[in-house]
């Protein structure tokens, strides 16, 4: 297995502001977390340092006149109706360096396609990325540039079939839309339900349009499902469907909030919920591009994410966190965490849970699986 790691320690420069949950700090904490388990002197791994996405780049999915007010904004200049672009609000504030900061994210997405595209390596993990709610002209859920869909679009113009694998806690909405018509890209994502969280999409009818039609995959779950409903949802659908479909690379959002305790969302998985669903996405993956995405709670992201980037290298670590990093987890000033009280609701309505999410799964089999060719 060769891999690739892409990161900057420029990320955790930028700050969305005090009271944003999307705290840039929380990918120095995994990238500390991941050095104090060995993990980055992994022999048939590289090191890749992010570059910046091009204007050039960003346009292949983002409008010109979007890209100018980004711009705008970067570098303080005053803007008129940024709300329009759906910018200044509490999700998507307008904070100085964003453009930069979007531009970093996405140049690491681009270079983790072209490693795993050219063939250098069969692996390449960008945890900054995956900002998946982004449309060409609209910011949406913390996300200014989509770099997944920039990333397949690129994978596209090499004349390559793509699959996207969403896990995040929200739906993929910005990737799916981008792709909603046509059948080069089959995109799945499994979520908690619309009804209960943002952005409120993502349901089993939402199954794409015209030449696209059956090529839009929801699996929306209840609020508080646990690791035993997700794996169910996932094995049931993915494997499945990816036989099916035959791509030749396979671009993956791991966004980690879907783990108990996250502080924006409602479901209950566990580490080894989305450990599982990470390793067979390595089983099924001819060619992999693994993102990041979602998660708020420090300590869950960067355990998440370090045991995933060991998953990718084949290797198993000690279930034991290192003493040393949370020596450098104190320094960052996160250790206490927020506790929840909404944990013992998990096994509340199990059997409604089930019995929803069952038929869920049955209703994609039916409908989408004759459609996929
Ligand atoms: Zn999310």
């Amino acid at each position: 297995m060769t891999s690739a790691l892409i990161y900057s320690p420029l990320y955790r420069t930028f700050d969305y502001g005090p009271t944003h949950p999307l705290r840039t700090v929380r990918l120095a904490v995994t990238h500390a977390l991941m050095d104090s388990c060995g993990l980055l002197s992994i022999p048939c791994a590289r090191y890749v340092d992010a570059r910046v996405a091009t204007d050039e780049e960003l346009l292949l999915f983002h409008r010109p006149e979007y890209v100018a007010l980004l711009k705008d904004i970067n570098e303080g200049r005053p803007v008129l109706r940024a709300d329009r672009f759906g910018l200044g609000s509490g999700d998507n504030p307008a904070f100085r360096g964003l453009l930069d900061w979007s531009r970093l994210v996405t140049g690491a997405s681009l270079q983790a396609a072209e490693l795993v595209e050219s063939g250098e390596v069969q692996v390449a993990f960008n945890m900054a990325g995956g900002l998946h709610h982004a449309l060409p002209a609209l910011a949406s859920g913390f996300c200014y540039i989509n770099d997944p869909a920039i990333a397949i679009i690129s994978l596209l113009r090499k004349g390559r079939r793509v699959a996207y694998v969403d896990i995040d806690a929200h739906h993929g909405d910005g990737v799916q839309e981008a792709f909603f018509g046509t059948d080069q890209v089959l995109t799945v994502s499994v979520h908690e339900s619309g009804h209960s969280l943002f952005p409120g999409t993502g349901f089993v009818e939402e199954m794409g349009v015209g030449a696209g039609l059956g090529y839009a995959v929801n699996i929306p779950l209840p609020p508080f499902s646990d690791d035993e409903l997700f794996l169910y949802a996932f094995e049931s659908i993915v494997p499945p469907i990816i036989e099916r479909f035959k791509p030749d690379i396979i671009v993956s959002q791991l966004g980690v909030d879907a783990l108990r305790g996250d502080p924006l969302t409602h479901l209950n998985y566990t580490n080894n919920g989305f450990c599982k669903a990470v390793e067979t996405m390595r089983t099924v993956s001819p060619k992999w591009v693994a993102l990041g995405g979602g998660g708020y709670e420090i300590s869950n992201v960067a355990r998440a994410w370090t045991l995933a980037w060991a998953s990718m290298n084949g290797l198993a670590i000690a279930d034991v966190i290192p003493q040393e990093f949370l020596l450098h987890f104190r320094n960052f000033g996160f250790l206490g965490g927020r506790l929840r009280d909404d944990n013992y609701m998990e096994m509340v309505g199990k059997e409604q849970m089930w019995d929803q999410v069952r038929s869920t799964v049955a209703m994609v089999r039916e409908r989408i699986f004759p459609l996929i060719r």
